[in-house]
């Protein structure tokens, strides 16, 4: 918090109903501490003279001195709520430990091998640089698709790439243990997937119709056995067969992470209970992701990553718009609002958790 105008924020804190105020920002961290402290909790306070009545519907552009960039901000103007959840223990500590430390972040998952962020590469590069996403995970989904992903994490060397068939892919070619294994030794590849069970278009099929995706599913796993490269799974719709196919095949020994997650509370104990990390999208952002902000504030810290999974899925205020890694702030700072957390403390974990996970070295 410090980053922001303490005047303006305890203005902002000690104010009933909503007022009119000016914010300093002096970097851009700053400003997603602003979007957690002001805006999420439903008062929203503006550095302009017009006045605003409670329930007024309010879209704003917020610039920052070092930045000529305006960053849309939106919502109704609400009175404060001054509850706020106290962080465990172990967070707390995080929250200390991460103080000085610069803000990082890291889109754990993300498809820029697709036509409509490839093309647009160089700006969000340097829309990245700008956001301080310093690190991304480019993930394959389909074995035709690979040397365009892995051509990515060799030209860049804050990219890596990921080996794998998505669940929802048809009429591409079958991937055997053999040819993951032999990507998967490929430099700069740190995971298999993205695999795992989708049994939410089903186009008229049954499940047990869709034995085919549960054979594409134990394929990878056995190459993430064998590899020893964590698993990225996707799952919708499908995850008691997804948990049952998990602890079968991979019988405690594989690792990874449940992407996108947007299952029950259930699930994610589950996943834990297996060694996964949980990563959360911009759908966590989304005000109607009532369960799985229940979720967010339920899985350790240690154990969350977060992802933009562009081009798809860009957090609130860009809903519906192409997403891209530099959006993944966004979802941090909801994160952080979700679990009582500072901004930092939930970069810096965020961070780590993919180091360790990935294998890869802390920058320093
Ligand atoms: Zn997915
Ligand atoms: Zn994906």
């Amino acid at each position: 918090m410090s980053e922001v105008s303490t005047k303006a924020l305890t203005a902002a804190a000690n104010a009933a109903r909503p007022s009119v105020i000016q914010l300093v920002f002096r970097e851009k961290g700053a400003l997603y501490a602003a979007y957690i402290s002001l805006f999420a909790e439903g008062g929203l306070f503006v550095p302009t003279a017009r006045d605003y009545k409670l329930g007024d519907d309010i879209y704003l552009l917020l610039s920052l001195p070092d930045d000529a960039q305006r960053y849309p901000v939106a919502g109704k103007v609400a009175p404060r709520s001054r509850r706020r959840s106290r962080p465990r223990p172990s967070e707390r500590r995080a929250v200390r430990g991460a103080a000085a430390a610069p803000v990082m972040f890291v889109d754990s998952h993300c498809h820029l091998s697709f036509p409509e962020l490839r093309a647009a590469l160089p700006e969000i590069r340097a829309a990245m640089a700008r956001e301080r996403v310093d690190r991304a995970l480019c993930i394959c989904t389909t074995l035709e698709e690979f040397d365009e992903v892995h051509a990515l994490a060799t030209a860049h060397d804050n990219f890596w790439c990921s080996a794998g068939v998505h669940p929802d892919n048809e009429g591409v070619r079958e991937p055997g243990v053999a040819d993951l294994l032999a990507l998967a030794a490929r430099p700069r590849v740190v995971a298999i997937g993205e695999t795992g069970l989708d049994y939410y278009r089903l186009n008229g099929r049954s499940i047990a119709d869709m034995a085919w995706q549960r054979e594409r599913f134990r394929v990878h796993i056995r190459a993430a056995c064998e590899s020893g490269l964590p698993l990225i799974i996707h799952t919708r719709s499908a995850s008691a067969d997804t948990l049952a196919i998990l602890a079968e095949e991979g019988a405690g020994a594989v690792r990874g992470v449940f992407h996108c997650f947007t299952e029950t509370r259930e699930v994610a104990r589950e996943a834990l209970a297996l060694g996964f990390m949980i990563s959360f999208s911009g759908i966590l952002t989304f005000k109607n992701a009532v369960e799985l902000k229940e979720v967010a504030r339920e899985v350790p810290l240690d154990r969350c990553l977060i992802e933009t999974d562009s081009p798809y899925l860009a957090p609130m205020p860009h809903r519906g718009k192409t997403n891209n890694p530099s959006y993944v702030p966004l979802v941090a700072a909801e994160l952080a609002r979700l679990k009582g957390l500072s901004l930092e403390a939930v970069a810096d974990a965020t961070s780590r958790n993919f180091e360790r996970l990935f294998g890869l070295p802390v920058p320093v």
